[in-house]
């Protein structure tokens, strides 16, 4: 792990004191043994308000961390990019958690220049294509916005679980995200199962996507999810016409700097 790459935010410097604790838990695994709720209240301690939780509203895990988040403290920040290609039920999301926690959701859109030029070019539903162009898609709509809205925080939040699927096995719970510049990344249910996930939002009555009820465990762009049957493969609907090891849309892909996982 490059620690060095937290020394690269020019005029962004953390303080000493933190930037040695990262890189301690980094060495020595140390924050693998906290729990969820241990990690998201470090996090607030040493981040915020340059803490912000990603989530896509198109997954319970993303749900759950603002509501931990929201009851540790009430002003910490959330985004959702905003493809443009989002889901109804997704913007519907987005509205009930702005009703129920009081939050403004800082919702990023995508370079409108970048897309024009994209569409113009290669048409609207190109992504089916090739994996070339599903990339590109993603990486315009995604990855681009996500690092340009990242350049605003010293850490975020992720929802990412390691049985989600085998591209997210060795998931850890605190790193360092290069490709956005050295910022610290926080997967607070790195080891939460799904059925752990199913008992928080039941429990807490977390708002959830409806889609779920109607057979998408997972739901991403509208033209890149369909629902999946019974048993599948929970990803397995998402970019169903690709093989199951291109199925990560970059943003958790630390090595693609141009790819595309929510
Ligand atoms: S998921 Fe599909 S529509 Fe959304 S950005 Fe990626 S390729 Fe484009």
């Amino acid at each position: 792990m490059p620690l060095s790459a937290i020394d690269i935010r020019d005029g962004k410097p953390f303080e000493n004191r933190i930037l040695n604790e990262v890189q301690e838990f980094i060495a020595d695994d140390g924050m693998e043994s906290w729990t969820a709720d241990q990690i998201l209240r470090w996090s607030v301690r040493k981040f915020h308000p340059r803490l912000t939780i990603s989530a896509s509203f198109g997954a319970p895990e993303g749900m759950i961390l603002i509501d931990m988040l929201h009851r540790i403290d009430p002003g910490t920040r959330v985004f959702v990019l905003d493809t443009g290609r989002l889901h109804p039920a997704t913007y519907d999301l987005i509205d009930r958690v702005r009703d129920r926690y009081g939050k403004q959701v800082e919702v990023v859109f995508p370079d409108r220049q970048e897309v024009e030029s994209m569409v113009r070019e290669k048409g609207m539903n190109h992504f089916y294509e090739s994996l070339e162009n599903r990339k590109l898609c993603c990486r315009i709509r995604k990855v681009e916005p996500m690092r340009r809205h990242l350049a605003g925080f010293d850490a975020y939040v992720t929802g990412l679980r390691r049985d989600q699927n085998l591209n997210r096995a060795d998931t850890k719970k605190i790193t360092i995200d290069v490709a956005s510049g050295g910022l610290v990344k926080l997967n607070p249910l790195a080891d939460w199962t799904h059925e752990r996930v199913l008992e928080y939002v039941g429990t807490h009555l977390v708002p959830i996507n409806r889609l779920h009820r109607e057979g998408y465990p997972s739901v991403g762009c509208e033209p890149c999810t369909r629902a999946v049957g019974v048993g599948d493969d929970p990803r397995s609907g998402r970019w169903w016409w690709e093989n199951d090891d291109t199925k990560e849309c970059g943003l958790h892909v630390q090595e693609e700097a141009d790819g595309s996982g929510i």
